[in-house]
């Protein structure tokens, strides 16, 4: 289990970052979801061990992270958000020299398992090419490569799929899954389908706090029946956007097609009933705050909480309806 105790970081400016995050994360594909500038960065960089938080604590299976960075790090598989390459390098040599810079020891050579480590991430066949002609799909599974060297406890995953096109997105999360099914795997995101393909569960990281952890499916009930769809032209946008909450608008052969939370059942006129997404869930938590996440949860009586949890509210909503599911 991963555990993240009250993580502060100001950096030089200062920039409040993270302003006390705590997490549990149990195996599996967790995400981290959240808008640019959110620290989400800032996050991974501390749970891999790069990075010192300003104050707070980090734990992988009961050892502190921070503490002893060398050690935890030969657990851990970190693939951040911009990742250097050496163009000239074949994909093998590349991943060689990875590997060394990282401390990895092989029994039958670093050459051997870089072989293999490339064979299971689909580049076997690629790793003589030069890393200038891989596709942004296969650089990120070069970066996974070295991420999953020596068989790591826990694998953090900046930003992953940002850049790919849909066929490598596709082929990326296969792997991520598949990579998740006998670990912790970190993933943090600004892109909502990243999560609603892979993450059983997730947490919402809005300007260095998070403000809800649940799972896409109880996001998704929580505003059941309140997701309304209509089309209005640009003259009516304005009004629309000011009397309510938008969660999506597209335009669509000159209109605007518009989607509303209707939480108070009084859609505007013409919009009809629409099946709810995690999208919708997100855009509202954004806009509105995470006070629609307890809806239909049993929540704590307002005064068994110290005022100090009313910044995590929606996260500890949402994980004490968890438990009960
Ligand atoms: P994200 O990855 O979610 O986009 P970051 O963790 O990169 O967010 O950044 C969080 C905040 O911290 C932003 O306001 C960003 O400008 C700031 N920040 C990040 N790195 C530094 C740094 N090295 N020095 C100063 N401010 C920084
Ligand atoms: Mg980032």
């Amino acid at each position: 289990m991963l555990v993240l105790r009250d993580l502060v970081k100001v950096y030089p400016g200062p920039v409040t970052a993270l302003r006390g995050v705590r997490l549990e994360v149990q195996s599996g594909m967790f995400g981290l979801l959240g808008p640019n500038g959110a620290g989400k960065s800032t996050l991974m960089k501390i749970v891999a061990g790069l990075l010192e938080p300003t104050s707070g604590q980090v734990e992988l299976d009961g050892a502190d992270v921070l503490a002893d960075p060398r050690r935890v790090q030969r657990r851990l598989g970190y693939l951040p958000q911009d990742f250097g390459f050496y163009p000239h390098l074949s994909g093998r040599d590349m991943l060689i020299h990875l590997l060394r810079l990282k401390g990895v020891k092989a029994k039958g050579g670093l050459k051997r398992l870089a072989g293999e480590l490339l064979e299971r991430v689909a580049l076997g066949s690629a790793a003589s090419r030069k890393v200038k002609e891989y596709s942004g799909g296969m650089r990120q599974r070069l970066g996974i490569a070295q991420a999953i060297a020596g068989d790591p406890r826990l694998i953090v995953v900046d930003e992953p799929t940002a850049g790919l096109d849909p066929e490598e997105r596709l082929r990326f999360y296969h792997l991520l899954a598949e990579l998740a099914q006998d670990r912790i795997v970190l993933l943090s995101t600004h892109i909502v389908e990243d999560v609603s393909v892979l993450c059983p569960a997730f947490a919402v990281i809005r300007q260095g706090e998070l403000v809800a952890r649940t799972t896409p499916s109880r996001a998704r009930a929580a505003i059941q029946g309140t997701i309304h769809e209509g089309e209005v032209g640009a003259e009516d946008l304005p009004a629309l956007l000011e009397r309510h909450t938008v969660t999506r608008s597209t335009l669509f052969e000159g209109r605007h097609r518009v989607r509303v939370f209707a939480d108070d059942g009084r859609p505007p006129a013409g919009f009809s009933a629409a099946q709810e997404s995690l999208e919708d869930a997100y855009m509202i938590l954004m806009k509105r705050g995470a006070d629609f996440l307890s809806r239909g949860a049993d929540a704590p009586p307002e005064d068994s909480r110290p005022p100090s949890a009313e910044a995590n509210e929606g996260a500890s909503l949402a994980a004490n309806t968890e438990a009960e599911a």
